[in-house]
């Protein structure tokens, strides 16, 4: 059996060097917010290109306490509206539901999957403070003409780059192409923690300095609370766990790329439509989502070939039974996407073999 992902086999040729980590932190006898996670903020924001990076409990806090700081220094209100892609993970628009914002869908771009820039002015108002890209699938939501908009009309570009990191746009990292970030590091990301984890990247000073108060009650010294705030700290266990799996970063995404490109190359099958990727560091590959006509035949075939498939995702937003009250909206390209993709394995420690059954078993689809 080709199994859709495994963590355990990504995770262990650093097993020597975590663990080492992860006994460093037990022995100092300091486990919430020290050392680890200030070395592995100055890391992040490094990687990123960007000032500043405060780490928080999981990717959805991240971008919870970006809206959430924005309100605290007057940039937005409840009832404001921010621009959001219609086709998405959820946690994207709990973010903004969660800060009393108004989400605004917006459908996607059928070749890309992300959000369509020619469809994002049309719904602006005199309301809207915000446009939320998300990196789908690893690949940058995110362009100038984007950025255009958002400075006609005085609007923050938020990323939700949970599924992206690594990826460029014009040799600048994804976490530092808007004005704030949100990223998980849950585990099955590209750059996961060993649990829980997010992190918030940004080049406004005030705003780093903000998530980092709410993050801890609303603190900006011990005991002296500025705001109501919450706790989504990311522990320091976590923080140097991640120090060490950031070293290792690039290459994964490398080793992803390269087994993407040899699925472009290989599957040919009418039935199957591929992602099409212009500018290969664009994307790292967090999944390799394809559409296909009969979708769960295709996966009862996979399967038949021991090979595991997932849908991400089945259900698009609007259709959830969590927003009742947006069921007799239409998004169709969003729809679409959503009764017809299926990711397949793909991830740095399967096999050459393994590879060959995949596109073996998609072509004799
Ligand atoms: C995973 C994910 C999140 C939420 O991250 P958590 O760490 O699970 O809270 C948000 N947005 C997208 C697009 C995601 O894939």
């Amino acid at each position: 059996m080709i199994p859709f992902l495994d963590l355990k086999s990504l995770n262990a040729p650093m097993k020597k060097e975590l663990m080492k980590a992860i006994e460093n932190v037990f022995d100092s006898g300091w486990y919430i917010l020290g050392r680890q996670l200030i070395l592995f903020e100055k890391e992040f924001a490094k990687y990123c290109g960007t000032r500043y990076a405060v780490g928080v409990g999981n990717g959805l806090d991240a971008l919870i306490l970006i809206f959430r700081a924005y309100k605290e220094m007057g940039i937005m209100r409840e009832g404001d509206e921010v621009i959001v892609p219609a086709n998405t993970y959820i946690a994207s628009i709990l973010a903004v539901t969660e800060n009393r914002l108004k989400p605004v869908l917006v459908e996607p771009d059928l070749a890309t999957y992300n959000i369509d820039p020619d469809l994002i002015e049309e719904k602006i108002t005199d309301k809207t403070r915000a446009i939320m890209v998300v990196h789908l699938y690893g690949r940058v939501g995110y362009s100038d003409k984007i950025r255009k908009i958002a400075d006609k009309y005085n609007l923050k570009v938020i990323e939700d780059g949970a599924q992206s990191h690594g990826a460029e746009y014009k040799g600048r990292k994804s976490g530092n192409l808007g004005d704030a970030a949100g990223h998980s590091l849950y585990p099955s990301k590209p750059f996961g923690a060993l649990g829980d984890a997010g992190v918030v990247t940004t080049n406004d000073p005030k705003l780093a300095e903000v998530v980092s108060a709410i993050r801890n009650y609303g603190s900006y010294k011990k005991y002296y609370n500025r705001y109501k705030g919450v706790n989504s700290r990311l522990d320091e266990l976590q923080a140097a766990v991640l120090s060490v799996k950031l070293k290792y970063l690039d290459k994964d995404n490398d080793e992803r790329r390269k087994i993407a490109d040899l699925y472009l190359e290989s599957i040919k099958n009418k039935k199957i439509a591929l992602p099409q990727v212009k500018d290969k560091k664009s994307h790292v590959w967090h999944l390799f989502a394809i559409r296909a006509k009969d979708r769960e035949q295709f996966a009862e075939h996979m399967l038949k070939k021991g090979i595991e498939t997932l849908i991400h995702y089945p259900v698009p937003p609007h259709k959830q039974e969590a927003f009742k009250e947006w069921k007799s909206q239409k998004y169709p390209i969003t729809e679409e996407i959503h009764d017809t993709v299926i990711s397949l394995p793909l991830y740095g420690t399967m096999t050459k073999r393994q590879i060959e059954q995949v596109i073996e078993a998609c072509n004799a689809f």
